[in-house]
């Protein structure tokens, strides 16, 4: 695929694993110096004494100091007022095909551009953009680019959407936010990759201009959450629920990492929660770990494991289940839940052939879950 861009190609992607057949935008002339003081006014806080005050963007609820930040690193409390220090500075702009997300049930095949900083509110052991996720934003050099720069952007490469990914997009909100309202606008597509931590109330908020969101679902017990991501399970289940009452298209990612989150019982109750809460028709991908950062001395996931897994959730009544990261799989496909032809076709993140005709299956007309279609 075409992805018409010639820049040099940066950063790996947590879907793959391996290295991105993206590309990655980086003016040298934008970029900041290291440590330079910047940052805009946060969303979602509230004094709680003096000039003590308490971010309310996510599950953490930090309570933070003057002069002090929160536990992302990308928010801090200037005379009791919080402030991102990443708004309109993304660490880079990146296009890649729309199911690299993985986004497969969204105008299959497109361009889509997407924005990341510093900074994550989790700390995964086994994170693919670590280098980026652990980092602050004084130590990415990261660059200048308002949110209309990046619709602008988004636009002159020729993208249908706009993805906010790589890391968390929650500790960018504000200029998530904006860029996403900004692109509505354009009639551009709009979409993030999240780890589920975000609080009840910006979701809500940033649902308003999003079309979709792929949810990391990481594992369904929550011990995995605290030891290997210092998290919790129950927010994540939350903005699920939030996101399924939305309305907005909804994926999940779960990736299997051998021993810890393996085991059959407990991915057989995540997925008889995803059909109890949030419907059959929701799609899944179970995708491969490798060996990455802390845990480089785990094996990556047989493939055995992956599709036991499948067979797990399609016996729970799931209609749309992938194997991600096993390139040429046949579970990369998607097959119409009623006749069982496939009407997509993929190999790894490339789609080869769509036959999905106005949302629903051309062979039996059974209606398709999904965004099929956009205004440019
Ligand atoms: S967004 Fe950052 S500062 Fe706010 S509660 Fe979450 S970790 Fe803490």
């Amino acid at each position: 695929m075409d992805l018409g861009l010639n820049r040099r190609i940066f950063l790996k992607r947590t879907f793959l694993g391996c290295l991105s057949m993206g590309a990655t935008i980086r003016f040298l002339s934008s970029v900041t110096q290291a440590g330079e003081h910047f940052g805009k006014k946060a969303m979602f806080f509230k004094k709680v004494d003096g000039n003590l005050i308490q971010c309310e963007l996510c599950f953490r609820r930090c309570t933070i100091g003057e002069g002090r930040r929160g536990f992302c690193r990308v928010r801090e409390n200037r005379k009791g007022e919080l402030h991102s220090l990443v708004y309109a500075r993304p660490a880079g702009l990146q296009i890649d095909p729309i199911e690299l997300e993985p986004m497969y049930h969204m105008v299959p095949g497109h361009k889509n551009l997407c924005v990341y900083t510093a900074s994550c509110n989790f700390r995964c052991k086994h994170c693919q953009n670590w280098s980026i996720s652990q980092s602050a934003p004084e130590e990415i050099n990261p660059m200048k680019y308002t949110p209309k720069e990046i619709v602008e952007e988004s636009l002159r490469q020729g993208c249908k959407s706009i993805s906010h990914s790589i890391n968390e997009p929650t500790v960018f909100f504000e200029m998530m936010i904006e860029v996403a309202q900004l692109a509505k606008q354009k009639g551009l597509l709009t979409l993030c990759h999240t780890n589920g931590g975000i609080a009840r109330a910006p979701l809500i908020e940033l649902l308003k201009f999003l079309d979709g969101v792929t949810v990391d679902l990481k594992s369904f017990n929550p011990k995995f959450y605290k030891e290997i991501s210092e998290a919790k399970l129950d927010p994540v289940l939350d903005t699920l629920r939030t996101i399924r009452e939305s309305g907005k298209h909804l994926e999940i990612v779960n990736l299997i990492i051998p021993t810890l989150n393996d085991d059959m019982a407990d991915i057989r109750k995540m997925c008889r929660w995803i059909v109890s809460y949030l419907g059959s028709e929701t799609p899944i991908h179970f995708t491969r770990f490798f060996p990455q950062y802390k845990l480089t001395s785990l094996p990556p996931t047989p493939i055995k494991t992956l599709e036991e897994a499948m067979e797990v959730g399609k016996s729970e009544g799931l209609k749309f289940v992938y194997v991600g990261n096993v390139v040429g799989h046949s579970a990369n496909h998607t097959y119409c839940p009623k006749c069982g032809k496939k009407i997509i076709e993929r190999s790894h993140f490339i789609l080869l052939k769509n036959q999905v005709r106005n949302g629903a299956c051309p062979f039996c007309a059974e209606k398709i879950s999904g965004v099929w279609s956009s205004s440019i």
